[in-house]
């Protein structure tokens, strides 16, 4: 059966490229052995969800739109960090950067798009970047952390989400833009200017008509020249000015390119069994740069490759929404004047809502709205549909509330064909979303999300979707409250109160007794439960290796190169020459490319390839320092009272204490420590999740500091004064956390949450301050060191081997 398959290769592990091979997994499952070369070193990511993670809202691992396990489920060879750079379209051959050849009956190119960088004098300078992939994010997020002042050239959706981003991250923005108003492409002056205003209320700053000359600075950025001969200082400056699509590959190989890769209806190029989906390809003269045509492309390219008879793809309108938070921005169609059109408008500045639709010939052809976006997805239909509005053009422009589209008169979306595409993004039906409602059990936005995808990109369709949820689920929608995520309704506490009562014991049995919506739970609340029962039952609980993220399961930071770091314990930040001498050989040995101190005074080696860990820990045969995962990672200390002549306890011994106490700690989130030795707190204890400062005669105990993102300053806890009191609180502040916050919750958004004042009167106690402490003493005595576990075990050790023939990731 295998043998009779064909060879499927996919350059590009992209958003367009895997969505196509997941339409002709459904259609036609076993037609094809598969191969996907991706450049980056991560499964398929959903790269809209980049502008969260920036804006803060959203984690790495929570935009991953398939895991590596899909792979794996599907046989699908990944080879994730290799970049195909020659095709061989007599032998019908790829090959990569890292010397891997590939055959193929048919392939399918879908490299995206390459950020347009304007060719400006000092644009290779360090600090000049684009916005386009999860390195790019990384840089923002590192860069804003050591400078404050951004630039960002282009007034466009991808410029405004970037400096949204940087603005959350603490940086002071200014956007460039050549024209004199933004969103030119999108808006027109009236909304761009009310947009203008209400993002200069957030903080952004925009110098507007400027052409860009020059970027200044020696080796780092320091500034941007314009035209006019003005300057604007900038530590970072990052360039939205457009994408070009991604065809070098194409072009060198004799595949026929114009903008883009040239493909007909069917997604074919000029070369038999080549076809190209996404934004590296040019259909009727257009490369889309909007995942909803690219998801119509996708869907029409599967049927093609799975012998399923398709009409083509005839071209996209597509809509846009700004992902800012605060800002709602919505625009469609053809938004300007022309000749032949007529337009509405509706303005209200003391409300900030401004909605314009253009009109020809009694259709609906564009639509702008900001501040009320909630009618988008509707006049977005429209607009496909070219339905005839004539009489209702008032009523459009003045608003449609999920409530009127749920009530039966002039209900539209009853009327509405069961092919209209809902969520543009993920390319969901108004037919699957009523599906999910009324077989499938869905009863609320975050359930429907979770099985159909609707709404889980920009989330511009969930007025739409809780319209159909209402027409759908009726009174059922209207009870619903949202669970710990789309698989439940249930929350974190009726959870671990369910699992407490019931005895459940795995994270199977939780899904199958709490009625779990999906048998095999999702990203979000299969690592929550695995922490909930691992903290209620550490004795008879197995942790389960596989719903933990990547760091956790190979016990090492996985880095944008696809090698890892290993950074071993180093109790209160105190080693020895002997112990330097042994990491230093070490990292010789394995030709470790840097060796960094960390933040939390730790060495990291990184560089190092995944084979090569468990024999570096071997050598190494020192504890892990568990500098990934959801666990303690370190104790800060300063020199205190040993050496310093303001100490006035000793900072480091009270360190060294806390962290061989709490080493191994499985908490809800990363959990850090610092002890300084006087209130001049060099070991800046006040921004940790439990800090410690010394004063005269006792310390003071602070908790739910956060130095990262959102920056959070400790609120103080009490005021002990001998070192056994600091254990005591200490274990009882972080059973007490272990116990009540939710999975990924840090200290610093719990104790917001809770509030101080109750987890003081949670900890007043001296006997429940004892019994939280004999709570934690009892779990981490059951804890051992994961590398010496996998160093002493050939079973876990086979993890860690490379695949030879072929890597199958
Ligand atoms: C920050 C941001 C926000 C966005 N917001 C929105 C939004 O709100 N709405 C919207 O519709 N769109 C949005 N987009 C655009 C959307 O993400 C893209 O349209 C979509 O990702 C394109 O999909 P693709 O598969 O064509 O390309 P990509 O997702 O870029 O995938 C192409 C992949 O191919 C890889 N590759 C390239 N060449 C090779 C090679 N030779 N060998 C191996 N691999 C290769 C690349 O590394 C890349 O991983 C946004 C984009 C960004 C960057
Ligand atoms: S915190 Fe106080 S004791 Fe510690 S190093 Fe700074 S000045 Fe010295």
């Amino acid at each position: 059966m295998t043998a009779l398959r064909k060879q499927l290769v996919l350059v590009g592990n992209g958003m367009a490229g895997v969505r196509a091979l997941e339409h002709l997994l459904k259609l036609a499952p076993e037609a094809y052995e598969i191969t996907i070369f991706g450049a980056e070193p991560y499964p398929n990511y959903n790269r809209i969800m980049l502008s969260s993670v920036l804006a803060g809202g959203t984690s790495l691992d929570e935009i991953v739109i398939n895991d590596l396990e899909w792979y794996r489920s599907f046989n699908i060879k990944l080879y994730t960090g290799h970049t195909v750079t020659a095709i061989d379209t007599k032998e019908r051959k790829v090959h990569t950067d890292k010397g891997i050849t590939a055959h193929y009956d048919e392939l399918i190119l879908a490299t995206g798009s390459n950020p347009f960088m304007l060719p400006l004098p000092g644009a290779e300078k360090e600090g000049v970047i684009a916005f386009r992939d999860i390195k790019d994010t990384q840089i923002m997020q590192e860069v804003s952390q050591k400078y404050s002042k951004a630039v960002v050239i282009g007034g466009g959706l991808l410029g405004l989400e970037a400096a949204r981003g940087l603005l959350h991250l603490g940086m002071e923005v200014s956007v460039v833009h050549i024209h004199d108003y933004i969103m030119e492409r999108q808006l027109d002056e009236a909304a761009a200017v009310m947009l203008r205003k209400e993002l200069e209320a957030q903080g952004m700053k925009f110098l507007l008509k400027k052409q860009s000359e020059a970027i200044l600075g020696k080796k780092r950025v320091k500034g941007l020249l314009f035209a006019d001969g003005e300057t604007a200082e900038a530590d970072l400056i990052v360039m939205a000015v457009g994408i070009k699509p991604n065809v070098e590959l194409a072009r060198t190989s004799g595949i026929a390119v114009n903008r883009g890769i040239l493909v007909n209806d069917y997604m074919e190029t000029n070369l038999p069994g080549i076809y190209a989906v996404g934004e590296c390809a040019e259909h009727r003269g257009i490369a889309y740069g909007l995942v909803a045509p690219l998801y119509e492309q996708g869907a029409v390219l599967a049927k093609r490759l799975a012998g399923v008879p398709t009409e083509g793809y005839a071209g996209s309108v597509t809509s846009t929404k700004l992902k800012v938070s605060g800002v709602d921005v919505f625009s469609a169609g053809q938004f300007t004047e022309m000749d032949g059109t007529k337009s509405l408008r509706y303005q209200d500045e003391t409300e900030g809502v401004y909605k314009k639709l253009v009109i020809r010939d009694e259709k609906l052809v564009g639509a702008v709205l900001f501040g009320d976006t909630s009618d988008g997805a509707e006049l977005f239909s429209l607009i496909k549909k070219g339905e005839n509005i004539k009489g209702r053009e008032k009523e459009l422009l003045l608003g449609i509330s999920p409530d009127a589209l749920a009530s039966p008169k002039g209900n539209r979306l009853e009327g509405m064909p069961d092919d209209e595409i809902i969520c543009g993004c993920n390319g969901v039906t108004k037919g699957t979303i009523a599906e999910a409602i009324t077989s499938g059990g869905c009863t609320s936005v975050g359930q429907i999300k979770a099985c159909t995808k609707a709404s889980a990109s920009c989330g511009g369709c969930k007025p739409l979707v809780e319209g159909l949820l209402q027409l759908y689920a009726g009174e059922a929608a209207v009870t619903v409250k949202e669970g710990i995520c789309g698989c439940t309704t249930l929350g974190r506490d009726e959870i671990v109160a369910e699992i407490k009562r019931m005895k459940l014991m795995t994270v199977k049995e939780v899904m199958n007794v709490l009625n779990w919506s999906h048998e095999e739970g999702c990203a979000k609340c299969r690592p929550s439960l695995n922490y909930y029962l691992g903290m209620l039952w550490p004795a008879e609980y197995v942790d389960e290796n596989e719903s933990r993220f990547t760091n956790e399961r190979y016990h090492a930071n996985i880095q944008k190169d696809g090698t890892y770091s290993v950074v071993p314990r180093i109790y209160g930040g105190v080693t020895s020459p002997a112990e330097l001498i042994k990491i230093a050989e070490v990292a010789v040995k394995f030709d470790v490319p840097l060796v960094k101190f960390t933040g939390g005074q730790r060495l990291d080696l990184l560089g190092v390839k995944k084979e090569d860990l468990p024999k570096m820990w071997e050598e190494l045969d020192m504890p892990s320092g568990h500098a990934y995962g959801k666990t303690l990672r370190t104790v800060k200390t300063c020199v205190g009272s040993t050496y310093c002549r303001f100490g006035t306890q000793d900072a480091i011994g009270m360190g060294i204490r806390l962290e061989q106490a709490f080493e191994r700690l499985n908490a809800p989130g990363k959990v850090k420590l610092a002890v300084s030795g006087c209130p001049r707190n060099c070991a800046e204890a006040t921004i940790k999740d439990f800090g410690v400062v010394a004063i005269d005669g006792g310390w003071e105990l602070h908790i739910g500091g956060n130095g990262g993102i959102n920056v959070r300053a400790t609120d103080l806890l009490c005021v002990v004064k001998t070192d056994d009191e600091v254990m005591e609180w200490a274990s009882a502040f972080l059973q007490y956390y272990r116990e009540n916050a939710g999975w990924n919750e840090r200290t610093a958004q719990w104790v917001e949450r809770v509030g101080l004042d109750s987890i003081k009167q949670a900890l007043e106690s001296r006997e429940e301050r004892l019994a939280l402490q004999e709570r934690i003493r009892h779990t981490l005595s059951l804890t051992t060191d994961p590398w010496k576990q996998i160093v002493n075990t050939p079973e876990l050790r086979k993890n860690f081997e490379p695949i030879l023939s072929p890597e199958t990731v």
